[in-house]
């Protein structure tokens, strides 16, 4: 199974996490929040196969790290996955949109002089503007649209647009988020936990916990867990290859 966005260096203990990751044979995308925590996450889990490190600037950071953006093109190459990017537009950052859209260009752009990447996008409170942007940016790669929480007409633009969206244990547990799981086409699901930021009965998640996923969509799809793991596994493998 996988967790494709979970912050492990953000994580007090890693090493714990990442092992109980990798004992259940786990893919993990460990998803960074800036350019300068990258080379210190790959670190992380460097010899671990099924590990990948995604090289970001998550938009709640882009005023005070847009900074960081020669960074971001520094390392660009050697990155095969790109994330946490995208625009937030919920009440404590939504004065920094003229920020954030500048550092989402920024990346748009430099994704689109080489559409081989996989990006981890948020989109929370600014899902128009962030298709906006991903429509104008021609191809830049594939998308994954994570955690995505906006109204039923913008996802329906998102599946025109042939995207993927993750999705997390905690969104299992919400009305809106069950509602929206309902809308999606199975064949772009992808999990996540968005650990160690997201929580469920005020637990840290971590990736073991994408198992909660897993049975609820067996409900949802009235099937069994392992008939929900088939499609999820060819769901990554689709995503993955070139
Ligand atoms: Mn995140």
């Amino acid at each position: 199974m996988m967790d494709l966005h979970c912050h492990l260096d953000l994580y007090k203990e890693p090493e714990k996490i990442i092992s109980r990751a990798k004992d259940k044979g786990l893919y993990v995308l460990s998803i960074t929040t800036t350019p300068s925590a990258w080379k210190g996450t790959c670190a992380l889990t460097r010899n671990i196969p099924r590990f990948k490190t995604a090289l970001g600037l998550h938009p709640q950071l882009a005023h005070k790290r847009k900074h960081e953006l020669p960074l971001f093109d520094e390392y660009f190459d050697e990155a095969k996955y790109i994330g946490e990017i995208g625009l937030d537009g919920s009440k404590e950052y939504k004065a920094y949109m003229p920020e954030q859209l500048e550092v989402f260009k920024h990346i748009l752009k430099k994704c689109a002089s080489k559409p081989t990447k996989i990006l981890s996008v948020h989109s929370r409170s600014a899902e128009k503007l962030v298709l906006d942007q991903i429509e104008d940016a021609g191809n830049i790669g594939k998308i994954i649209l994570h955690w995505y929480t906006g109204s039923k007409s913008q996802l329906e633009r998102a599946k025109n647009l042939g995207l993927w969206f993750s999705i997390g244990p905690a969104m299992t547990l919400s009305k809106n988020g069950q509602k929206i799981i309902s809308y999606l086409p199975k064949d772009k699901i992808l999990l996540e936990t968005d650990g160690p930021f997201a929580k469920v009965n005020n637990k840290q998640l971590e990736p073991v916990d994408v198992d909660i996923v897993v049975t609820y969509l067996a409900s949802e799809w009235q099937t069994s867990s392992e008939k929900v793991l088939n499609i999820l596994s060819q769901n990554l493998k689709n995503l993955v290859q070139i």
